[in-house]
């Protein structure tokens, strides 16, 4: 049995959702970020192995032939995966696990794992949202135009999240994504089997 909870946290590019991702796995010691696999290029100060696996398409593609992959999806022209190997062990050492995954990818892993939690945040409004991805300074006009036409598309599936976070005060959205982490640690069957000891002492 795995001890951990994978979560899901999906929103629209700009939202906030790195950001808020980075501060929960600094503030709360049970939880990891699985690193993706991407054939996108690094932007200016990524690095391999710890924003991403930079790979090239086929690379990626043989691994989709090897059945590596707990789920991927094609966004904004570049495949994204999550392979299996990592997150499970993860789990299986009692840590919480955060895919960073788009609507896609998260349809996938609820089919193959139902007891997954999963989280959409949301921006303050559509301007704020733009000045983000502008603020953010990473990508060009056209790829900002782009990927405003497809938040549209990334926020109509919110209906399908257990838990909704607008990220409007980055530390108010940081505080109730830690009190759906913190919840959920004291659910059974997870907490009666790290409470096992205590558990069978007070039976006797
Ligand atoms: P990436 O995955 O390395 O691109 O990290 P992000 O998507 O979080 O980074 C996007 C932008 O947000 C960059 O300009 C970062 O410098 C900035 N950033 C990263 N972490 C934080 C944070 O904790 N707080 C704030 N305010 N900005 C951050
Ligand atoms: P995503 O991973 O969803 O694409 P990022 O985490 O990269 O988004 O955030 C996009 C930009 O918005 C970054 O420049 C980040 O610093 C900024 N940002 C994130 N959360 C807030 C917030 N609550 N208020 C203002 N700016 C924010
Ligand atoms: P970015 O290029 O801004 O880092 O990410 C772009 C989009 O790809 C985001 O919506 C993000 O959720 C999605 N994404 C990142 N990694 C994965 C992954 O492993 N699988 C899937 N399905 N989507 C991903």
């Amino acid at each position: 049995m795995s001890l951990g909870t994978l979560y899901i946290i999906s929103a629209p590019s700009g939202a906030g959702k790195t950001s808020l991702v980075k501060a929960l796995v600094a503030r709360v010691d049970t939880i990891s970020i699985s690193v993706s696999h991407t054939t996108r290029k690094p932007r200016t100060g990524e690095q391999d192995g710890h924003d991403y696996h930079f790979i090239d398409e086929r690379a990626f593609l043989g691994m989709i032939e090897d059945a590596a992959f707990l789920e991927h999806a094609r966004v904004f022209d570049h495949y994204y995966g999550t392979a299996i190997a990592s997150v499970q062990a993860q789990l299986a050492e009692g840590q919480d696990v955060i895919l960073e995954i788009d609507w896609q990818g998260a349809q996938q892993v609820r089919r193959q794992l139902p007891g997954c939690q999963s989280i959409f945040i949301l921006p303050p409004s559509r301007d704020e949202l733009e000045a983000r991805l502008r603020a953010r300074a990473q990508d060009s006009d056209e790829v900002i135009e782009r990927r405003m036409r497809d938040a549209v598309r990334e926020i109509s599936h919110y209906g399908e999240y257990d838990y909704l976070v607008v990220n409007d005060d980055f530390e108010t959205a940081l505080g109730e994504l830690i009190t759906i982490f913190g919840a959920n640690r004291l659910r059974l069957p997870a907490r009666g089997q790290r409470l096992r000891t205590l558990i069978s002492d007070l039976l006797v």
